[in-house]
């Protein structure tokens, strides 16, 4: 199959249909660090619309984890007591293949209420939802892509989010840095940042070639800004399912000061069984960067559990029973006894 429908060979209305039903986009600097001569080039698999789209396996499903069940009012994303979500921008300035938002817009959508970002009215009512829960200390901003907002519009949304007293956090969801790092102006990161909230960031990246001199650069912006930065990387096969791939991956966003956070088993999204491993192979990829790499280079593997149940962290499991006491796993690999308490 994989052969059958490799990105180059694929019949061009198989491509036709994958652009029908999703949404595709890569920006010029993507484009750029793509190896043409490559049919299996890492950053061209995670963008180039791929006839594998068109295979939906029986346990993908349109949401794959669940916020449906968890939406108390249009935009907000309300799972977990002390945080929520906040979708505000429904566009991102790339389609990643494997996420299943590429079926959320773009054409399939149309004008309809998926595409549009959040109207005045309902963003007047989100803030209102989060003034009302107390409870709520960190606001998470995620899409679509947040950074796509313009400068004035963040400091406006940092403003309002401000005057909320109990929100102490706010964190920016984003692959812009990366893929598109020139909209990371000094003006975009003074908007950020505001007295009596701390913002965080979280980078989406997946390929040690995506940690470009430009994003470095934007990076460096918002580190200068005393803005803590964290990353998400999708585990993807073909992509970075190797320990050295991702060990480069993890140093080279730790050099940019940018402390991995989680690394995540694909989602179940339509069309995407393709980028999947099994999670078996996923924990000795992470046990294997675990052995090889810092502590400062070793993020959750995490794994959206379908259905709205939140996050299981699917990492090696360095304890298990013994006749006596347990035993622990050392970075060898080898088990030990421990029988104290
Ligand atoms: C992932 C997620 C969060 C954030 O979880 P953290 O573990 O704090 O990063 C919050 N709300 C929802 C609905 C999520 O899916
Ligand atoms: S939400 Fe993030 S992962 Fe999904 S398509 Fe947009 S940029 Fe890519």
């Amino acid at each position: 199959m994989d052969g059958a429908f490799s990105p180059i060979a694929a019949p061009r209305d198989a491509l036709d249909e994958v652009e029908r039903r999703y949404a595709t986009a890569i920006t010029p600097l993507m484009q750029s660090l793509i190896d043409p001569d490559d049919p299996n080039d890492p950053i061209a698999l995670q963008f180039r619309p791929d006839a594998r789209e068109l295979i939906t396996t029986p346990a993908e499903r349109d949401d794959p984890i669940g916020d449906h069940a968890h939406a108390p009012v249009e935009g907000i994303v309300h799972r977990y007591r002390d945080r929520c979500l906040l979708k505000i921008v429904s566009v991102c300035p790339v389609y990643c293949r494997f996420c299943f938002r590429r079926e959320m817009v773009g054409p399939k959508a149309g004008g309809g209420p998926k595409t549009a970002p959040l109207s005045a009215e309902a963003f007047d009512a989100a803030l209102a939802y989060i003034a009302q829960h107390t409870e709520i200390w960190e606001v998470i901003l995620t899409g679509g892509d947040p950074f796509l907002l313009s400068p004035r519009r963040a400091r406006e949304l940092t403003q309002r989010l401000a005057a909320v007293p109990h929100v102490k956090i706010v964190r920016w969801h984003t692959r812009v840095p990366i893929v598109d790092p020139d909209r990371v102006t000094l003006e975009f990161v003074d908007a950020l940042c505001t007295d009596g909230m701390t913002a965080y960031v979280a980078i989406h990246a997946n390929h040690p070639r995506e940690i470009t001199p430009q994003a470095k650069t934007a990076l460096d912006r918002l580190a200068q800004a005393g803005i803590p930065l964290l990353s998400q990387t999708v585990l993807l096969k073909g992509v970075n399912d190797s320990a050295e791939t991702l060990e480069a991956h993890m140093r080279a966003l730790v050099e940019a000061r940018v402390k991995p956070y989680y690394l995540h088993h694909p989602d179940l999204a339509p069309g995407t069984s393709h980028f999947r491993v099994p999670i078996e192979r996923g924990r000795e990829i992470a046990q294997e960067l675990q052995a090889r790499a810092s502590g400062l280079c070793q993020p959750t593997y995490v794994l959206d559990i379908p259905g709205g149940h939140g996050k299981a962290p699917l990492g090696p499991c360095a304890i298990r029973a013994a006749d006596e006491g347990v035993e622990l796993r050392g970075a060898d690999g080898a088990w030990r006894a421990y029988t104290g308490e």
